[in-house]
């Protein structure tokens, strides 16, 4: 009995070392979209960044609302969106309530990162050099968007 509590333990200390992010994210993060690809899952739920100017959103200039890839929440308004110049989709503004940010250090830099409000799903990092009134820059991975035209 013992024995087997102690296995038990420290099987769970093992994996907390080894698989610490697992640990951390299960209980905010949860795939809600089985159709997503290996790709899109890498970023929203390891913090992948997609290659710069392959996102079709890019030249997506019709009006209505970008929403997440994996749980469909409505992130972005159109009127926000702006040609940044850095290969990925720009908006100057996120939907009120749309995402919660942490600090993150890796790559020897300090970035701020959004994720979902609602999934937890990772979308990109906002930085303080937009052009709008408030400053910001969403910087967002293409993949992890679906656009939905108004009209
Ligand atoms: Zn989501």
């Amino acid at each position: 009995m013992r024995r087997n509590f102690l296995k038990l333990f420290s099987a769970s200390v093992i994996s907390l070392i080894l698989f610490p992010y697992k640990y951390l994210y299960s209980a905010t993060k949860k795939i809600i979209n089985q159709n997503l690809t290996e790709q899109q899952k890498h970023i929203l739920f390891n913090e992948g960044t997609e290659r710069p100017f392959t996102s079709s959103l890019l030249y997506e200039k019709r009006d209505g609302f970008y929403h997440c890839a994996n749980c469909d929440a409505k992130l972005f308004s159109s009127n926000t969106k702006y040609d940044s110049g850095t290969g990925w989709p720009s908006f100057t503004e996120a939907l009120p309530g749309a995402f919660n940010t942490k600090t993150d250090y890796s790559f020897g830099m300090k970035r701020v990162e959004y994720h979902c409000a609602k999934c937890g799903a990772h979308h990109g990092h906002v930085f303080d050099d937009g052009p709008g009134e408030n400053g910001m820059r969403f910087c967002n991975n293409g993949l992890c968007l679906i656009f939905k035209p108004t009209n």
